[in-house]
């Protein structure tokens, strides 16, 4: 997700320079689910904010918008967890706006729907509180969106009806709402009530709608889990009977039009639940490919990024870079590290001097072009011959001064066969990676609870820790690798390569991955190791 707004942020600089003092609650809404569905409003508010207070419904992920020491208060309602009340939620931001802070206060979909934001905003206003709103994508339509299904089309109605299902139709005030909805023309979408499901659809018969009147649940919308039943007013609560909530029901003609528009249930990985384990800097690339080919990924952080153990040495070394003739960067990690340190050392870029500079890998290129120093050359693979072939079609490599900055305990077998070339190497040890003891994201208990299709491994340490972890591993669990260094440590740990990416970089391993759960062209049966996607539609293939 990173990088995709900055340069709208650069246009869109300031929210409210002068409430900045004063004391400011944003009312934000989420979205569905898919954190690419939060507005760039919603997002330079979270940025902002000094407190964010969220509900269980929005996507965890968001809280890694928030700045360093920002105060996260979960407001609830999830079982098992403590969740405050409406009355201590409203004094909660009233008391943190009047204190002059900015507070984000973060609800599913839209806030001002079925969240009680509006009584949450009445009572900021009452307490005469400054106070926005940032509306969401409601679920309400998302849902349906994501299931193929157009609250509204011109050749089916042009009236959308959207309600709670959360009161009992047995109750008599109840009775009476549900019987006008069912007398309204047009698409009624409900949202909760899913328990209520069996009465309500009773009730809308009673009232006079046809029993034929197509009908669907969308669960999960808009994210990798998303799950979709369809049926017809009459048995769509027996269809749906195993449903959980988080759901939306919606009922009319459109439904129908859900076999030719459910776009998000036919991208290649719908359905399927990848583990990504990498260190929490890294994962997010791989994770947003992922998710935006449909798989439900998520995070396994097994590895952590840390300074440089030896930071004197390293500090030194970033200090006299500019006396060597190359930079020769083999990881994002290791251009973070360096020029962490360059800028702490240096005002300008120009300390650099004319140090020309190698990238192994576009990803680690793009990453120097980010602090907006250009790659002279680019060798794709981590190979030493490699290496060694690109830099020699720009210069002679005998006795050329090279700065490797690196990671502890990497193999020293590149800066070996450079200097057997006759190049002078410095290898330095630019950071280190360390076991992740601590399930930030909730990964690794989604992995005890939940299991997954896939796992992936990004380097022999993602391997060796996640093996150190001793999880339960899943029966069926296929083992996707990024390149041979990393599946010889797989193998060697006893796990199956079932997938390496032919080309070594986070591309190269999503295209092999979507290779593998391809259909044959031949139409044969698909991958024995996959189990078919929970609710999906048939192909439109097949
Ligand atoms: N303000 C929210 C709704 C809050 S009420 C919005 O605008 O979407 C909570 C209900 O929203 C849930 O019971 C469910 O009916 C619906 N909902 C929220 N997120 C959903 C999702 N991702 N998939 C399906 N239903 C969802």
């Amino acid at each position: 997700m990173e990088g995709c707004f900055t340069r709208l942020d650069l246009l869109e600089k300031s929210l409210h320079p002068l409430r900045m003092s004063h004391g400011i609650c944003y009312l934000v809404g989420a979205g569905p689910g898919d954190p690419l569905l939060l507005t760039l409003k919603g997002r330079q508010c979270l940025e902002r904010a000094d407190v964010i207070v969220y509900d269980y419904l929005s996507n965890p992920v968001f809280l890694n918008f928030a700045k360093p020491g920002a105060r996260l208060q979960f407001a609830g309602k999830k079982a098992g967890q403590h969740s405050l009340s409406q009355a201590e939620i409203n004094a909660l931001l009233i008391g943190e706006t009047k204190s002059g802070k900015t507070v984000v206060r973060l609800k599913g979909g839209d806030p001002y729907l079925f969240g009680r934001g509006g009584e949450e905003a009445s009572a900021l206003a009452e307490a005469g509180c400054a106070f926005e709103v940032v509306p969401g994508v409601t679920s309400a339509i998302a849902a349906a969106a994501y299931a193929g299904i157009p609250v509204t089309h011109r050749d089916h109605n042009t009236v959308l009806t959207i309600f709670t299902g959360h009161e009992d139709p047995a109750n008599s005030g109840a009775s009476e709402k549900y019987a006008a909805i069912a007398r309204t023309p047009g698409t009624k979408v409900m949202l909760m009530g899913l328990r209520q499901l069996e009465a309500i659809t009773e009730k809308f018969q009673e009232a006079g709608m046809a029993p034929e009147t197509p009908a669907a649940l969308v669960r999960w919308a808009s994210t990798g889990r998303q799950e979709t039943v369809t049926g017809t007013l009459r048995d769509i609560a027996s269809q749906g009977a195993a449903f959980q909530p988080p759901a939306v029901a919606v009922f009319g003609s459109v439904v129908a039009l859900r076999p030719q528009l459910a776009w998000f249930e036919k991208l290649p990985l719908f359905g399927k639940r990848i583990a990504v384990t990498r260190s929490p800097e890294q994962a997010g690339d791989l994770i947003s490919q992922l998710r935006a080919l449909g798989a439900d990924a998520f995070e396994m952080p097994t590895i952590r990024i840390e300074p440089a153990p030896d930071k004197r040495e390293f500090y030194e070394t970033v200090a006299y870079s500019h006396s060597y003739e190359w930079i020769l960067f083999t990881s994002t990690n290791a251009v973070e590290a360096f020029f962490k340190v360059f800028y702490e050392i240096y005002q300008d870029a120009r300390s650099l001097g004319a140090v020309r500079i190698a990238a192994v890998g576009p990803e680690t290129a793009e990453r120097i072009r980010s602090y907006r120093f250009q790659v002279d050359v680019q060798p794709e693979k981590y190979v030493a011959t490699e290496i060694l072939k690109a830099l020699q079609k720009e210069t002679s490599v005998e006795n050329l001064k090279i700065l490797l900055p690196r990671a502890e305990g990497a193999r020293e077998i590149l800066v070996q066969e450079l200097t057997r070339l006759g190049a002078i190497v410095d290898d330095v040890s630019a950071y280190r990676t360390v076991p992740e003891t601590v399930d930030v994201s909730g990964g690794i208990r989604r992995f005890r609870e939940e299991g997954a299709d896939l796992i992936t491994f990004t380097s022999s340490s993602t391997a060796e820790n996640f093996v150190a972890l001793d999880l339960p591993r899943p029966p069926g669990l296929c083992h996707a690798s990024i390149g041979p260094v990393t599946s010889k440590t797989m193998k060697n740990l006893g796990l199956s390569v079932d997938i390496e990416a032919r080309e070594h970089h986070v591309a190269g391993l999503v295209a092999a991955i979507v290779k593998f759960y391809a259909k044959p062209a031949d139409g044969s049966a698909e991958n024995p190791k996959v189990r078919p996607a929970n609710g999906a539609l048939p192909d439109a293939e097949g």
